[in-house]
């Protein structure tokens, strides 16, 4: 039998439900915060993804899932969607009707890490994107629409971490005092970040290894080099979000795995999933727009892992599969073909509706109705059908009355719609 592929899976009627919820809620949410719907493709140019997330990150370096196509040309599946959504930005000069854009997408991202619970090598985003807003007001925003929408879906259990990674006016200070510190240690840190060290410090910060994690304790902190424009930015950021009822921790480690990132960068991490913690993730890239041959846009995103949030949301959200509203257990040759025709309009009609058409005992019907969590039965025996009337069984109350089969759609519609 051919198995799916390693760190794949499949998302299974049961599961799909709780999906479709998180969807819809989200949709509802960010769309009264004025986001619009955008679909993006799932392959892009490789060098889509490595000139925006950056040469010397894990994903371009490690994780990419790149190819060349049948002609030679390079391309990835997409490992995140912000790169793909600002390529669409510039593309068609979205920025020319309006500069203020904001967007949101979900869908599937690869990256080839090392499969384990909570990560995968498939795995889903809901991906949000404010284009040309400078204003830290936006900031505090989007990451009270992210606590919103964690609120809603009863994930509470969750910190908000946040930092500043300054802009290229005062991060160099900061990186060439961690440059410096890193050569002192070179001989302590793993292959990779002795490797980025001298030209991506930052990247050192985010390392999990244990020796690097070491060798950054006493790293200065980036909030102390921030210029007087991304400090009172901060301020600002962290006053709104105060204002707001959002409470947050500051994080002077935090740098994000990807190099687009200026002044706000934040994280949401919970203790409900061991060691996969963050669930959602993002910041600022005011010059992002900008290296992409676009014009010089601020723009401000986050992405949540969905597989994570449906992991957590799991637990409140117990069964939200659909139950049919009537079974309709025929019994008889007539009954069937009338069974038939109802169930058929019931369903065009909107309400959800089952039967049985292999015209099995109504023992096994019954069964079968019980299995599906029907709210009620319409028994329809070619006895009572002579009588003109079928009888609807109160699946909770066991109550049984007769209904008249003339216009028997619409006096379904009347009770069930
Ligand atoms: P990032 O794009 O790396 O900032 O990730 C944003 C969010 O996506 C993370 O906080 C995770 O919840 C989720 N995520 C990232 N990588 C994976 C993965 N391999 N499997 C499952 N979820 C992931």
């Amino acid at each position: 039998m051919i198995q799916l592929i390693r760190g794949f899976k499949d998302i299974l009627p049961g599961e799909v439900e709780l999906w479709q919820f998180i969807e819809n809620q989200t949709t509802s949410l960010f769309e009264n915060f004025g986001f619009k719907d955008i679909r993006i493709p799932i392959m892009e140019r490789t060098e889509l993804f490595s000139r925006s997330i950056g040469e010397e990150t894990d994903i371009v370096e490690k994780e990419m899932y790149t190819f060349p196509d049948r002609k030679g040309d390079l391309i990835t599946l997409r490992p995140e969607a912000t790169a793909s959504i600002v390529r669409s930005y510039i593309q068609h000069r979205m920025y020319a009707t309006d500069p203020v854009q904001k967007l949101y997408t979900i869908g599937p991202m690869f990256r080839r890490e090392r499969p384990q619970k909570g990560r995968y090598r498939q795995f889903y985003q809901i991906d949000a994107e404010v284009f040309g807003v400078s204003s830290p007001l936006m900031d505090a925003q989007i990451m009270f629409m992210l606590m919103t929408l964690f609120t809603r879906l009863s994930v509470t259990d969750c910190t908000a971490k946040i930092n500043s990674l300054g802009c290229p006016d005062c991060r160099p200070a900061f990186t060439v005092g961690l440059s410096q510190l890193l050569s002192a240690k070179a001989d302590s840190l793993c292959e990779d970040c002795s490797r980025r060290s001298a030209r991506n410090p930052l990247r050192v910060l985010d390392c999990k290894v244990p020796a690097c994690k070491a060798a950054m304790a006493d790293a200065p902190s980036i909030l102390d080099f921030l210029c007087p424009d991304c400090r009172s930015h901060f301020d600002s950021v962290m006053r709104h979000l105060t204002l707001l009822g959002v409470s947050f921790e500051l994080d002077k480690r935090l740098v994000r795995g990807l190099d687009y990132y200026t002044r706000t960068a934040f994280e949401i991490q919970t203790t409900l999933l061991g060691a996969q913690s963050a669930i959602a993730g993002g910041g600022r890239y005011d010059s992002l727009v900008k290296a992409l041959g676009g014009p010089d846009i601020p723009a401000i995103g986050f992405a949540i892992g969905v597989d994570r949030l449906a992991e957590i949301a799991a637990q409140s959200h117990p069964d939200l599969t659909r139950k049919p509203k009537v079974f309709i257990a025929a019994l008889g040759e007539i009954s069937l073909t009338l069974a038939f025709e109802w169930v058929s309009k019931l369903a065009a009609a909107g309400i959800h509706a089952e039967m049985d058409m292999a015209g099995r005992s109504l023992k096994s019907q019954m069964k079968q109705a019980d299995r599906l969590g029907a709210g009620h039965v319409l028994i329809s025996g070619d006895a009572e059908l002579e009588k003109g009337q079928v009888l609807l069984r109160n699946m909770a109350t066991k109550e049984q009355v007769p209904v008249p089969v003339k216009d028997l759609v619409e006096e379904m519609r009347n009770r069930f719609a």
